[in-house]
Parts: C-alpha cells; structure tokens; sequence
C-alpha cells in the first residue's frame, strides 16, 4: 500500500505520516530530507541553491549519510531546500530513489508531490494543511524546543515565502491531487488530526 501525505511547510505532515507508517508497519519516508540534504551539501560547499549544475551534482551525490543528518531543519537550509527544489534536474535525479523506496515494500510518504508526480497511483492521499498563523506557531515551538532563538515574525515570514515558492514554481508545485482529501489541521491537535487520518484510511481500504 502506498499513502501519499502532501501539503505546505509545518502542515503536520510529518507527525501523522510517521504515526501512520509506525501503526500500518509501512516503512516511512520524509521526502523534505531529500531536498534538505541536497540544500545542505550546495551550502557547505559554498555554492549557490539556484545554480542548476551545482544544485544537480549535490543531488546526485547524496549518500545515506547525507539523509541521516540532524541538522538540516535550521532556516537557512530550508530557503535552500525550497530553492534545490524548484529546480526540475533536482527533482529528475530524486524521482527514482522515491518511486523505489515506495514500491520495494508500500510506504507511507510525505512531501509536496507524492499524490500529484511520485505516486499519482497511491492508495490513499491526504493533503494536509493548516493556517500560515497555526503553522508558523508551531514551527516557531519547534525552534524554541530546540534553543534556537527565533522571532515569530520571522518564522511567518519564512514560512509564507517557502509557501509561495512552493506554489509558484514550474516544476512539480505543490497542489493538492485531485483525488486527495484535505485534512486541515488549524484546530485539530495530533491526535484528532491521526483518528480522522486512520478513518479514512480505513473506509478506503475495507
Ligand atoms: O517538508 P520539508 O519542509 O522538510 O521540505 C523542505 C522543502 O523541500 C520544501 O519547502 C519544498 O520546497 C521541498 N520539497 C519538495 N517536494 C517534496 C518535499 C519537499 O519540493 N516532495
């Protein structure tokens, strides 16, 4: 079984697709780190997330290493991630290495293009959103956990750009699948937004 879990930046994405593949025993894959890793090898190396070959070759050089990193969630590697991704070489070189992961075992998978380009066959998409407000509060949670020290001006900023690059770009924007039901996370907290997830998982596969 394939499940496709897309939608903005902070959505909630993450938390509900690993719940989900811990619950069914699907392996799981955050298609962010992709991108993220991509962005983060282009930055240590001095270059340019815009430049195509530079974005291209560190995409192509990923190593599991590279994915493995706990340290690709900073703001300046997300603009680069965003800014990797909006290139289509990038996204040609990462389609494999997601279509593969998918089909080896069924996985449950979260990005910005699983229900639209990676798996417009999935068995079950979800677009998963919520208020810039909501999202950016809790992004802006994340960093403080962390220690990092924010403004929460700065992370609505962030996120409202990242949004908007996101959905403006020519190659793979990201767009709720036709076929997708939205689950809009605003006022639901995690474990709401899961039972209503695994629901209706459920009545499409029983
Ligand atoms: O999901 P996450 O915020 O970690 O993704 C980082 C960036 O990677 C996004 O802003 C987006 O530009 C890009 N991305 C993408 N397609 C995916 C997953 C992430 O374009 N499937």
């Amino acid at each position: 079984m394939i499940i496709a879990i897309d939608g903005p930046a902070a959505a909630g994405k993450g938390t509900l697709a690993k719940r989900i593949a811990a619950t069914l025993q699907l392996p799981y894959l955050d298609t962010g780190i992709l991108y993220r890793a991509t962005a983060k090898r282009v930055l240590e190396a001095g270059g340019n997330p815009e430049d195509v070959s530079t974005a291209l070759t560190a995409a192509q050089s990923l190593s599991a290493a590279d994915l493995a990193r706990n340290d690709l969630r900073d703001a300046a590697t997300s603009k680069a991630a965003s800014q990797v991704a909006s290139i289509a070489a990038v996204r040609q070189a990462l389609l494999d290495f997601q279509r593969h992961f998918g089909t080896a075992h069924g996985a449950v998978l979260d990005g910005r293009d699983i229900g639209t380009i990676i798996f417009p066959q999935a068995d079950i998409k979800l677009f998963v959103t919520a208020s810039v407000e909501a999202r950016a509060q809790r992004r802006y949670q994340e960093f403080c956990a962390r220690g990092e020290t924010v403004a929460l001006a700065e992370v609505i900023a962030d996120v409202q750009a990242r949004d908007e690059a996101d959905r403006t770009r020519t190659a793979a924007p990201l767009m709720m699948a036709r076929d997708a039901t939205l689950i809009d996370t605003t006022d639901m907290d995690a474990d709401t937004a899961f039972a209503c997830a695994l629901a209706l998982i459920h009545g499409k596969t029983t």
